[in-house]
């Protein structure tokens, strides 16, 4: 690439973006997108247990598609794998002007982690009543581990059934972190005003967790835009374990990988990564019936088992809030069930631990077309729709709806 286009695309980076000036020396690191293509379904698993950074696979065409990462690119070569290039780069450049006119919360562009505190900080200013902030635990680097409390009884154990959503777990996932913070001001301001909110807010203790994984979050907003680990610093000198491949229950399987520079690397034990230390301890002390984690991208609807293709004795409750979900946000219908089957084998994430160990209701939502797409807000009038690049916030009230007080299904 020409010097004065690095130049150019760097300075207009600052401008749109408005990194600190500490965060642009690798922001010409472009990651792009392929579509590999295979002989056989077995050679399938040989690319799961490698590691590879996989966005989805299409069984009847025999194609993966791969984030290029360095790792990715090495393996593949080496493979003598023929790839072609989908999306060239998968750099997210700054927000774009949305033809619906609405900013989220006034917002034009992604929170930015010191934003995030400082916006936290202010929940329990204006709602004193009706929310706590807490500190679950701290990260690698040790930035906290926030949960955002939300109940008419806030700061009280009291049995009433509980509903946790959860955010980026995988760093390059921003919308996530978006979407459960726009819930959660949801769930504020119209307290007392809608009354499917307001019997939620009352019956419901709700857990927002907006930034699972906040070194990661860091790294991707100011050093390398398609990181997904966490930043353990492995004893290889690598770094990085995928929080969502490093939960107890079955760790260890198809799915995951136990190469230390792999994107899902599944971490050197099951929960050895602190981040995931502090969402254990919050389900071993709590009464968690319903919980969401969000990642991008795909417009899925997933739920366990990710660990093999069987489905869950409570398959049923599960299909028939997926499909609502599905129809309210117009996700693809072939793109609804089980992970194992319904996109890819995975070991050692949120959904098989919450199910396996607390029989909890959970749900991973893959948003949108693309990790970061370019920012237009979400919005905070319910049945507004924010199209594919999100999902709505309505559709996350879905997953209240199986819980007393809920609403109607
Ligand atoms: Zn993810």
């Amino acid at each position: 690439m020409k010097k004065w286009l690095v130049v150019l695309i760097v300075l207009s980076l600052i401008l749109s973006v408005g990194f600190q000036a500490t965060c642009n020396e690798n922001e010409t690191v472009t990651v792009p997108l392929v579509v590999v293509y295979l002989e056989s379904p077995d050679q399938i698993a040989a690319l799961l247990e490698a590691g590879l950074d996989i966005v989805g696979i299409d069984l009847v065409n025999l194609e993966i598609e791969v984030v290029l990462n360095d790792y990715d690119r090495e393996y593949l070569d080496n493979a003598g794998l023929k790839y072609d290039i989908l999306i060239e780069d998968l750099t997210y450049y700054g927000p774009e002007t949305t033809e619906f006119g609405i900013m989220s919360m006034g917002r034009e562009d992604y929170r930015q982690w010191h934003e995030i505190e400082e916006e936290l900080q202010t929940f329990e200013e204006i709602y004193p009543d009706l929310t706590r902030l807490h500190i679950l635990g701290h990260s690698h680097q040790g930035r906290p581990i926030y949960a955002l409390e939300i109940s008419a009884a806030p700061g009280v154990n009291d049995g009433r059934p509980e509903s946790v959503h959860m955010a980026l777990y995988h760093a390059r996932e921003w919308p996530t972190t978006e979407m459960a913070l726009d819930l959660a001001w949801y769930l504020l301001d119209n307290y007392g005003i809608e009354e499917k909110v307001t019997n939620i807010v009352n019956t419901i203790r709700v857990w927002i967790i907006p930034v699972v994984n906040p070194d990661g979050y860091v790294h991707s907003q100011n050093v390398y835009q398609m990181w997904r680990k966490n930043r353990r610093h492995n004893s290889d000198n690598s770094w990085g374990v995928d929080l969502n491949r490093n939960h107890s229950y079955n760790w260890g399987g198809v799915g995951s990988s136990g190469v230390t520079t792999s994107d899902t690397y599944r971490g050197p034990s099951p929960t050895s990564e602190p981040e995931l230390w502090a969402i254990r301890d919050l389900f071993l002390g709590r009464h968690i019936i319903t919980t969401l984690s969000g990642h991008t991208h795909g417009r899925y609807v997933l739920w366990s088992w990710g660990y093999k293709p069987d489905l869950i004795p409570d398959h049923s409750v599960h299909a028939d809030l997926g499909y609502q979900y599905q129809a309210f946000n117009g996700y693809p219908m072939n793109r609804v069930g089980p992970s194992n089957t319904t996109i890819y084998a995975t070991s050692g994430a949120s959904d098989d631990w919450v199910y396996g160990v607390f029989r909890g209701i959970s749900f991973t939502f893959e948003y949108g077309t693309a990790f970061i797409p370019p920012y237009m807000g979400t919005i905070t009038t319910a049945n507004q729709l924010v199209t594919e690049q999100f999902g709505t916030i309505s559709g996350n009230l879905l997953t209240f709806s199986v819980l007393p007080g809920g609403g109607e299904r």
